[in-house]
């Protein structure tokens, strides 16, 4: 998915959160856009390479470059978006930390929604570093800004809705373990 969907889905995972978690709605967009920190490396790299001026690579660039799946660069990409890395790293420092679970669950939408919105060899690897490749059904990641619109504000409209209908509290979505006030 793009990024706004992501940090709005995270917002909406938040809203339906108990309530005592401080700054809730923020939490899950943080930590659903987390997986996409990796991308602070193949973005710069191929945005310098592809001789822009800023650097930055935008989706015609990845599709001219194919080879860059193959780089280093997106290897950091694969390991953020691997179930394994968040099932193995991810929540066992959550758990240890003693932090909501409401960061697992947002970081984990993430996952789940890049599978279908990245597709041929632009396609997750569910279970790096287990060569899988999930194909999905669209391209998400390369949308443009009138897509990234509609996709946000289906989801912000959503966000709001469980806001007004005061969806949150202890009672939905219940984190056991949620230690953080
Ligand atoms: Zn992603």
């Amino acid at each position: 998915m793009d990024f706004l969907t992501h940090a709005l889905v995270g917002a909406l995972l938040g809203e339906l959160s108990p309530e005592r978690i401080k700054n809730r709605q923020a939490k899950g967009a943080l930590a659903a856009i987390s997986p996409d920190i990796a991308n602070l490396v193949a973005y710069p790299y191929l945005g310098i390479k592809s001789g822009n001026i800023i650097p930055y690579a935008y989706p015609r660039d990845f599709y001219a470059n194919p080879w860059i799946v193959d780089h280093w660069t997106w290897v950091p990409w694969e390991i953020t978006h691997s179930f394994l890395f968040w099932g193995l790293i991810v929540m066992p420092l959550l758990l240890y930390f003693k932090k909501p679970l409401l960061f697992g669950v947002a970081y984990a939408s993430h996952l789940l929604l890049d599978m279908p919105s990245h597709s041929g060899i632009w396609s997750t690897v569910p279970f790096y570093p287990f060569e899988y490749r999930f194909d999905g059904w669209f391209d998400a990641w390369a949308w443009g800004a009138q897509e990234i619109f509609i996709s946000a504000t289906t989801v912000f409209l959503l966000w709001r809705f469980a806001a007004a209908l005061k969806l949150s509290g202890p009672d939905l979505l219940a984190w056991p373990l949620e230690a953080e006030s």
